[in-house]
């Protein structure tokens, strides 16, 4: 029998729709070690984006195979199976040794009545003042208000039970790291719902090692986040208070730890976080949201002509179904159609140009946020152009590897994990 497979206490989220970076990827994980701190890499693709672009889950492990021994990567690392649930779950057994349970969709179906009242009973230390290490005020909750959150809770965690034990009857148990999310559902967790939340996935049996709870204001995909900072300082820091309480006081894995999802470009979050973490000596799930994808985009147009052409064209694909596109994306993007230059003036733009209006750059004036959104929900786009695009990026390869390496080291791992030199 072998040591559970453990997450270590910071770790790294990365997305890579086509499956053609996750050597770039792993060389960002390189330089982090180089400069003192072990970000552990977790591949992750969920079930829309492996149906969208056409692949299979067991693709992604073996592009993460592959470069972890082209790397001579000696450290940890995972694939993980991104927002699956009961009806997607199989395809992702083998292939996978992480798994973020996704519950959202069961968030707020009323538990009944006298499962409700089982859970108040069970969980008396949950009513009244409920001091937590680290919080300078006691959570307050009275009778009514715990069966309020179990009411709205309760089957969400007993259908990330049910997702757990099927992983648990194909891998066994300890083989695979257990993640439960929360985020794309409409409303934030407040710490006294994360707390109860936590007790009732303690008596589901789930021992999960991450959790990904909503945080309040808006984490839009590939762009900053828009809310205010002071106020998720002090949640996010209550957050991880909460979960060493939940820790110490319902057994679950020593090492849980925050997922925050859509983790990407949350640029002025970083530093909040960081000093979250060095303050509870706490660790992070940071994942990203697919931005490898743009950065194939910007070493595409850096390359030169005919890679900057194809750019172009998935530009003016993605603009001309704009609507379908933005749909199934509503709650995580903010997309001014007017905002958007028209794809014949765009034509005429140079690569400068393209990669200034493309790049998270929040510094620059060239920056546009909706471009940028628009391109990150435009890789059906480039996913129908086939052999055409994966061609075209094998050509462009050192562009694109460059871009895709220091996104996420310059602009993710170093601002979160080592601070900044300012
Ligand atoms: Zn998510």
């Amino acid at each position: 029998m072998s040591a559970p497979v453990t997450l270590a206490k910071y770790s790294i989220g990365v997305g890579d729709r086509f499956g053609r970076q996750a050597k770039a990827q792993l060389e960002a994980c390189r330089l982090a070690l180089a400069a003192g701190v072990e970000v552990i890499p977790v591949w992750n693709k969920s079930y829309r984006e492996h149906s969208i672009i056409g692949s299979e889950p067991a693709s992604t492990r073996r592009a993460a195979d592959e470069a972890v021994a082209a790397l001579g990567w000696n450290l940890a690392y995972h694939v993980d199976a991104d927002h699956i649930h009961l009806g997607t779950v199989e395809a992702f057994l083998e292939p996978c040794d992480f798994f973020t349970l996704d519950v959202a969709e069961t968030i707020g179906r009323p538990a009944p009545p006298e499962r409700v009242e089982a859970f108040v009973d069970r969980h008396p230390e949950l009513v009244g003042s409920v001091a937590v290490s680290g919080l300078d005020q006691p959570l307050e909750t009275t009778a009514d208000s715990l069966a309020a959150i179990a009411r709205k809770y309760l089957l969400a965690v007993e259908e990330a039970g049910r997702i757990y034990r099927r992983i648990a009857e194909a891998k066994g148990a300890g083989n695979f790291i257990a993640e439960v999310s929360m985020d794309e559902t409409d409303s934030p967790q407040t710490p006294v719902e994360l707390l109860v939340i936590l007790a009732a996935v303690a008596d589901e049996g789930i021992p999960i090692q991450t959790i990904a709870p909503k945080f309040t204001g808006r984490f839009n995909k590939g762009v900053d986040y828009v809310g205010d900072v002071a106020g998720f300082e002090c949640e996010f820091a209550a957050d991880v208070a909460v979960l060493g309480h939940a820790v110490r006081t319902y057994g679950l894995p020593a090492n849980l730890k925050l997922s925050v999802h859509s983790g990407s470009d949350k640029f002025s979050l970083y530093a909040p976080i960081r000093r979250a973490l060095r303050r509870f000596d706490a660790g992070v799930h940071l994942k990203t949201a697919g931005t490898t994808w743009l950065e194939e985009l910007i070493g595409l147009a850096e390359a030169g002509a005919e890679g900057l052409a194809l750019a172009k064209e998935v530009y003016a694909g993605a603009w001309a179904e704009r609507e379908a596109l933005s749909a199934p994306y509503a709650a995580v993007i903010d997309i001014d159609p007017s905002a958007l230059p028209d794809p014949a003036a765009v034509q005429d733009w140079g690569a400068e140009e393209f990669i200034g209006a493309l790049r998270h750059d929040p510094k620059s004036k060239k920056f546009n946020p909706h471009f940028r959104q628009l391109l990150h929900i435009g890789y059906k786009v480039a996913s129908r152009m086939g052999a055409r695009y994966l061609d075209m990026l094998a050509a462009c390869e050192t562009a694109v590897a460059r871009n895709v390496t220091a996104n996420l080291f310059e602009r993710h791992i170093r601002p979160l994990f080592l601070g900044n030199a300012d």
